[in-house]
């Protein structure tokens, strides 16, 4: 079928609008009509090619629509469904057999590698010549998707599509983080480094948990004021004070810190400022092969840093459940979004880059 999608042609390059060719489903596969995609930090450093994603690809990977069309075998959707779309994951191995997918042996490939298993791509252009797809089991910056059973959730009818793609991705990563990775008991303290998408999430997550003190630390003011706004008890500014003394002071040594930068630096900070036994999430993606110094004695007090993909998300299981917590009132991550027309995915993108925007979504007509 003919689809509009938003092409990444060659590194740091704008989104193109473009006119592409889709396959039929496949057996096992799930073609989806896009409500809503948001647009996430990964889907602009694979642009940046920060990762070897084969290039041209269509990106995007927080995609919510409607099921279209379905391929021989598929059980868990049929058309019509209302879909929030996932990272995808083999099925296949140790990891995705003992219920960790986000850790699949299989990752690279099935998220990056820009095509199908048998390395064939759904995409192409218009008069031939290839385009890689599949990016994250999805390319969701697109009116049209092919998913493969296992990365589509079915939501109930009355949940906001155009709300909902950030789930499958970076608000997931941030909530689950808290939810499942860490599991605080109630009480606990928690660092957040960085407020973008994700930590605020985390930051949502961790009132839901108990957690207290919830300290939020960034360089940005305006970040900072929406995380005291969203459940932070208390903000750092690190353009101004040291955040490892400050936390020292609130918390005596956090119980748990969260890294969501990437940055090597506040990696090391997020890890100085734990108490004994404390326990630092890693979830900030750095570009491949960036290394990071820690104290080895302080380490061997019990504290432990824990790297986090996904927030270990079991997605038929999770996202179900935030969208029951937003439907509670007690995770708003809506506050986070600001739509966008597919047509404007670059000033989207622009918004994002220069933090005025924390989670861009793009929506698009009917
Ligand atoms: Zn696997
Ligand atoms: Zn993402």
């Amino acid at each position: 079928m003919r689809i509009t999608a938003a092409l990444t042609e060659t590194r740091g390059a704008p989104f193109a609008l473009t006119p592409l060719e889709l396959d039929d489903p496949r057996p096992g596969e799930v073609v989806v009509r896009m409500v809503s995609s948001g647009v996430c930090h990964t889907d602009l450093i694979m642009r940046d090619q920060w990762y070897p994603v084969p290039l041209p690809v269509v990106l995007g990977h927080e995609g919510a629509g409607v099921v279209e069309a379905v391929g021989d075998g598929v059980g868990h959707v049929v058309p019509g469904d209302h879909v929030v779309l996932t990272f995808n994951s083999c099925g296949d191995c140790g990891m995705c057999d003992h219920g960790r997918p986000a850790y699949c042996d299989g990752f690279f490939g099935c998220n990056f590698s820009g095509a199908r298993p048998d390395g064939s791509s759904p995409l192409r252009r218009v008069g031939g010549g290839s385009v890689h797809g599949v990016f994250f089991g999805q390319s969701s910056f697109a009116t049209h998707a092919l998913a493969t059973e296992r990365n589509v959730v079915k939501v109930d009818r009355d949940a906001p599509l155009e709300l909902l793609g950030p789930l499958g991705c970076g608000v997931q990563t941030g909530a689950g983080a808290v939810l499942n990775s860490l599991d605080p008991p109630a009480g606990s303290s928690l660092a957040i480094f960085g407020t973008g998408s994700v930590g605020i999430s985390a930051i949502m997550a961790a009132v839901i948990a108990g957690c207290s003190p919830i300290v939020a630390i960034d360089l940005n003011e305006r970040r900072l004021e929406t995380a005291l706004e969203l459940g932070a008890t208390h903000a750092i500014d690190a353009a101004t004070d040291d955040p490892v003394e400050r936390l020292r002071d609130l918390t005596g040594g956090a119980d748990y810190t969260l890294e969501t930068t990437g940055v090597a630096s506040v990696l090391r900070q997020a890890v100085d400022a734990l108490g004994n036994g404390g326990t630092c999430g890693l979830i900030g993606a750095a570009a491949l092969g960036t290394e990071v110094s820690l104290d080895m004695s302080a380490l061997l007090f019990g504290r432990s840093v824990r790297g986090i993909v996904e927030g270990d998300s079991v997605p038929r299981r999770f996202i179900p459940r935030l969208i029951d917590f937003h439907r509670q009132g007690r995770f708003p991550f809506d506050r986070l979004i600001r739509t966008y027309a597919f047509e404007d995915i670059n000033q989207a993108v622009e918004d994002s880059e220069k933090g005025t925007t924390l989670k861009p979504v793009l929506t698009f007509a009917g």
